[in-house]
This record gives C-alpha cells, sequence and structure tokens, in this order.
C-alpha cells in the first residue's frame, strides 16, 4: 500500500494557498521518503496550448520555487514538444508560449530539442515496447517534481501523474509510437516540395520525387518531419489511440519514463475538466475543486484523484483510465491500493 497526501482546497482563487500547500506537500515527500535531494531538480509541468483557460498557471507554484530556493536547489520548468499541430509542436514556439503563459521565474527546458530530434532509446522490456524514446533532458537528471493537473482526456480517459510521465517525458517519436506505432505518411495533394522535411529528417528517411516520399525502411519513427511541415502534408493514423491497447502503451512509456529515477508526483485537482489542457478551448470544470495530493507512487497518486473525482462528482467518470492504471499495476510500478492522509495546508 503506497501513502498518498491530501491538502482540500475547494477554491481556485486561493492561489496562495494553492502555492503553499504545494510547497508544503513537496516538503512532506522529501521527508517521508528521506530523500537526499540533488542540486537539480527541474518541474515537469503543462504549459497550457495557446487558447486553453485551465491549465494550472505558474503563480501556483511560487511555493514549491522558493522551498527549492531556500535549500540551495536549482531548477527549471521543462515540457516535451507536443505530437499535433498546435504552438506546442517545436521548440521557438514551444517557448513562446511558455513565456506568454506566464513561466517566467525560472529557466525553461524544451526535453527533445526543436522538433522532437533529442531523445534517448532507453531499453525496456515490455510487451508492446523493446525500447522508449524519452526526452534527451529528462534522461540526464536524478530526480524530478512531476506536477500534474488531474482532469479529463480524450483518449487516456485523464490525464495525471501517469500521462505527464508517459506523453510529458515521451519525444515526439515516443509520442508516435504510443498512439500510432506506425510511421509518418505524406499526404501527396498538400505537399508544395519544399525539401524542409527531407533537409531534416535524421535519419535521411524523406525523398523528393518531386514530392516528399518517407523511406519505410529508413524511417526511425522520431515524428520531426510531422511538426517541420508547416503545410500540414505529414501526418499519422490516431486509429490505435482508441483501444485499451493504447492506455497499456502509455503505462509501459511511464514506466520506462520514471526507472531509476527519483520522481516525486504532485497532482492539483483544481479546474477538473473533462478535456485536456492540450485542448484550445475554454472549459467548464465537471466538479468544485478537491484540492492537491502528493505521493512517491504515480499509480497510487492517479488512483486516489480518481476516485475523489468520482466522490465529487456522485458518479464514474473517466473511467477509461482505470485500463492505464491496471496494466501500470501489473508490471510493477506502483499499487493502486493507497492510504489517504489528510493535511492542514500549512504546518
Ligand atoms: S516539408 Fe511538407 S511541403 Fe515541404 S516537402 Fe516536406 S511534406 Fe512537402
Ligand atoms: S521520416 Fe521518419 S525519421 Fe525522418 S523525420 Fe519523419 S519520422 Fe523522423
Amino acid at each position: 500500500m503506497s501513502k498518498v497526501f491530501f491538502i482540500p482546497i475547494d477554491s481556485y482563487d486561493q492561489t496562495q494557498e494553492i502555492s503553499q500547500s504545494a510547497a508544503r506537500l513537496l516538503g512532506h515527500l522529501m521527508a517521508e521518503g528521506h530523500i537526499h535531494p540533488a542540486s537539480y531538480i527541474p518541474l515537469k509541468v503543462h504549459f497550457g496550448e495557446k487558447g486553453n483557460q485551465t491549465y494550472i498557471t505558474p503563480e501556483n507554484y511560487t511555493g514549491i520555487i522558493q522551498f527549492l530556493k531556500e535549500k540551495g536547489i536549482s531548477s527549471a520548468y521543462t515540457d516535451t514538444n507536443a505530437l499535433y499541430r498546435g504552438q506546442r509542436q517545436n521548440r521557438t514556439d514551444h517557448l513562446k508560449l511558455a513565456e506568454e503563459h506566464g513561466f517566467t521565474q525560472l529557466p525553461l527546458v524544451i526535453a527533445d530539442g526543436e522538433y522532437g530530434e533529442e531523445y534517448v532509446e532507453r531499453p525496456f522490456h515490455g510487451k508492446y515496447f523493446q525500447s522508449c524514446k524519452i526526452g534527451k533532458a529528462f534522461t540526464e537528471l536524478e530526480q524530478m517534481i512531476i506536477l500534474s493537473h488531474f482532469k479529463g482526456h480524450m483518449l487516456a480517459g485523464f490525464g495525471g501523474a501517469l500521462k505527464q510521465l508517459a506523453m510529458g517525458c515521451a519525444s515526439r517519436g515516443g509520442k508516435l509510437a504510443q498512439h500510432s506505432g506506425t510511421i509518418p505518411k505524406v499526404k501527396a495533394r498538400k505537399c508544395e516540395a519544399c525539401g524542409d522535411c527531407a533537409e531534416k529528417c535524421p535519419a535521411g528517411a524523406i525523398v523528393l520525387q518531386p514530392k516528399a516520399m518517407i523511406l519505410e525502411d529508413k524511417c526511425i519513427g522520431c515524428a520531426s518531419c510531422i511538426a517541420v511541415c508547416k503545410k500540414g502534408a505529414i501526418s499519422f493514423s490516431w486509429q490505435m489511440s482508441l483501444g485499451k491497447e493504447f492506455r497499456e502503451r502509455l503505462a509501459e512509456y511511464a514506466m520506462a519514463a520514471q526507472t531509476g529515477k527519483t520522481f516525486m508526483y504532485l497532482n492539483f485537482l483544481i479546474n477538473i475538466t473533462r478535456g485536456c489542457d492540450c485542448e484550445s478551448r475554454r472549459m467548464k470544470p465537471i466538479v468544485p475543486n478537491i484540492g492537491l495530493l502528493g505521493s512517491m507512487d504515480p499509480v497510487a497518486v492517479d488512483t486516489a484523484s480518481l476516485d475523489l473525482v468520482q466522490k465529487a462528482k456522485g458518479k464514474k467518470v473517466f473511467q477509461r483510465g482505470k485500463n492505464a492504471l491496471k496494466y501500470a499495476e501489473k508490471i510493477g510500478m506502483g499499487t493502486m491500493h493507497y492510504e489517504l492522509v489528510e493535511l492542514s495546508p500549512t504546518p
């Protein structure tokens, strides 16, 4: 059984209370886990897609930043590039959006490079993967604080700690492998034969004939070309993302991202929407705010989050996500059995 610490908070306007509670939870996790902090511990966040209004804003992380500073620990905000088109699909636009969304208190690190080309193949012995493409910057660190906004997600069921690890730590190619398992395709009618994709492809897998064509035997599935093509001529199939298998693939990637690392997980049960922060639209919360949860076990913290949301809603929601939790437990990533320990917001 894993411990999950909980600080109830019922208003999103209480930014200072949220910020202080997050720092208190983090301090508690470090003390309980006897963690000797590394000199550098980045904050894994989601900067919120352009137009999204319900992502967790940086003011809520001020307490954590102050906590780390007082301990002499350096930090950064970090994330990887998104697979689909939007303002987070390459490092340049992603950094610009992060600054527009106010993430200016710390340096910003996009862990998989400009187009997703900076990654490490981490060996993994799973049902679906023998290796996983993890953003290079993540493979080089010992510790990280995974800050997850708990809310719904169209394909995963919900987005919490597991999804932050799986999609959030994977390079663009790693995201492609989880979603599709196939290489990208060129839509000839949209291709203007500019050659940008061929020039940037790290595997020399694109030739112009005269339109772009991907050589299947050379492609390494890094997904950089999807971001490079400004005409939207390169895409992939979402077909595999619809079934239970996708959520099991997601759990394997989550495990690969955290293996050998000391990660601390904080879930924000605030502004709990049906859709994800990746969605560029205004959304309404489906339940009142609940609070913050912290654990060293990503499976336990997501299970407890799901249970609390369902209790608040008075019925089952985000049920698809249970596939990932059950599979993550089966492969030894953590446990769905937890003890909920309530803390007060102040010591
Ligand atoms: S970058 Fe896009 S438009 Fe240019 S050659 Fe490649 S597929 Fe065609
Ligand atoms: S063709 Fe394959 S190897 Fe080349 S950029 Fe696209 S996904 Fe990466």
